[in-house]
């Protein structure tokens, strides 16, 4: 949306609200009123609609306490009841209701250490954390009602706190976080003194757990540009706390085919992969963490990275584990760092195109190379792969397609036939066995035969006596 067509919404002061949402919504809004008590379109949602983005969640603020909301609709779930949040079910959509509060002291610099309602909006949103998240919409009377000058930063696309930066980032730890999630989600800038308020707390967003830090640096990967937000987190001293791993990178220069250094080339590569895929996004900011301490200096002056995705594949797991990543995406996301060198030449045999296939996991191997390409455009303007890579990528589709076989499990024998005809006891000597047939079938494809195979495990069997 361009900044004339925000400009003539907040002139005109009317909300699309989009057509599916609009009935049933005035419809909650009007019981309220009709009962005597105010309610407002409030928070993310007005911000949303205004700058003409996509709304997930409708949230509405309102004078009524939670035992009156239960009592005016018939299904309201008590979601946050102890926020004085309940959630409102209406025509198969769900709304999250939450009476006027004003935060009492925060002691832990994250949760208030009590909350207690308020009679005003203007107390409800004077909470809240930042001016663009301040603004209310009666949708009875078509109004925006805006006590912060939200309506200005959103016009100047400007991330700022309500009140005092130092006090507001004191309260509550995680704010500085959302400070620079919004700014890669909207794309906004932060308000120089909001931004150097944040350098000044440290201390406290050093206290929020590492759960609820990843889970803002999850959002921050699932925006188109990540790399807004990062940058902010490094230069205000944020990532410092959760990845020093990455601030170390920062003016760590390449060789001379790279234009930047490992710490830009990380970022750019991020904001290359595709937005909606987390394991490829993470693989791509960390594939060359391990340049850091892998940098030496070669015979020509040069700078060499020898085995450094060895070493950034160990500091992935360290970093991930660190901040509780689930296993499956530990394992995913290192094994994409610990492949992402490969270099291929056309005289691979069949057969190293199949091991490289089992190495990398066929259901990995697609991911690899849309990492291969965030890499390369992670370099500056370069676009698509180079033509060998591709050729590999072609090689590769051919054996999927050939449907060859790939694991122990797709060979033509199994370990009960090799127990029975080589009158073998269960052990470690059966997978043995699997595993070599499986490396001949690997190279040669049309010995995955029963006969063939146990010969073939006969004389591999006889050769261990
Ligand atoms: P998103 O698109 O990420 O959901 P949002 O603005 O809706 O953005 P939420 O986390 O859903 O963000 O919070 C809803 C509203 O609650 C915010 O718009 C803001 O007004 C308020 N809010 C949320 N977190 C805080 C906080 N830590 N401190 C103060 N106010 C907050
Ligand atoms: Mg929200």
């Amino acid at each position: 949306m361009t900044l004339a067509a925000v400009r003539q919404m907040i002139i005109e002061k009317k909300l699309p609200i989009p057509h599916a949402m609009a009935d049933t919504m005035s419809m909650i809004v009007s019981k309220f009123s009709d009962s005597g008590f105010e309610c407002y379109l409030i928070g993310g949602s007005v911000r949303d609609l205004i700058l003409g983005r996509k709304v997930y969640d409708y949230d509405f603020a309102t004078n009524a306490r939670p035992e009156q909301v239960q009592k005016l609709f018939r299904k309201v779930i008590p979601t946050g009841i102890k926020h004085g949040t309940v959630t409102l079910l209406k025509s198969n959509k769900s709304f999250e209701v939450t009476t006027y509060r004003a935060d009492g002291k925060y002691i832990d610099g994250r949760r208030p250490e009590s909350v207690s309602f308020s009679e005003t909006l203007e107390e409800d949103v004077l909470r809240r954390d930042f001016t663009i998240n301040g603004l209310a919409y009666d949708l009875l009377n078509g109004k925006i009602i805006d006590y912060v000058n939200g309506l200005r930063d959103i016009e100047h696309g400007i991330i700022r706190t309500i009140g005092d930066p130092v006090e507001r980032f004191n309260e509550d730890g995680l704010r500085p976080y959302r400070a620079c999630r919004f700014a890669s989600k909207l794309e906004f800038t932060i308000d120089e003194e909001t931004f150097k308020a944040i350098g000044r707390t440290l201390e406290i967003a050093r206290k929020v757990s590492v759960e609820r830090v990843r889970d803002e640096f999850k959002k921050i990967l699932e925006t188109k540009r990540p790399s807004i937000a990062i940058e902010y987190l490094r230069t205000s001293g944020l990532l410092g706390i959760f990845l020093p791993e990455l601030v170390n990178c920062h003016e760590i220069e390449q060789n001379k085919f790279h234009i930047f250094d490992v710490y830009r080339h990380s970022i750019y590569s991020c904001d290359a992969a595709p937005q909606n895929n987390l394991v490829v996004r993470l693989a791509a900011l960390l594939h060359d963490i391990g340049k850091t301490p892998t940098r030496r200096t070669g015979n020509d002056g040069d700078y060499t990275f020898y085995n450094h995705e060895v070493i950034s594949a160990k500091m992935t797991r360290r970093i991930m584990k660190r901040m509780r990543f689930s296993n499956e995406e530990i394992s995913k996301v290192n094994n994409l760092v610990l492949n992402h060198m490969f270099h291929y030449t056309d005289d691979w045999t069949d057969g190293a195109v199949r091991r490289f296939m089992r190495k990398v996991g066929v259901e990995n191997i697609e991911e690899l190379f849309i990492l291969r390409q965030a890499d390369r455009k992670g370099n500056g303007s370069r676009n698509g792969l180079p033509a060998p890579i591709l050729r590999l990528h072609r090689r590769i589709e051919q054996v999927i397609s050939d449907d060859n076989a790939m694991t122990v499990k797709d060979l033509d024998i199994n370990g009960h036939v090799l127990m029975e005809e080589l009158g073998l006891v269960p052990g470690p000597e059966i997978g043995r066995i699997l595993n070599a047939l499986l490396e001949m079938v690997l190279d040669d494809p049309a010995l995955n035969r029963k006969d063939l195979l146990l010969e073939k495990a006969r004389e591999i069997s006889g050769s261990s006596d």
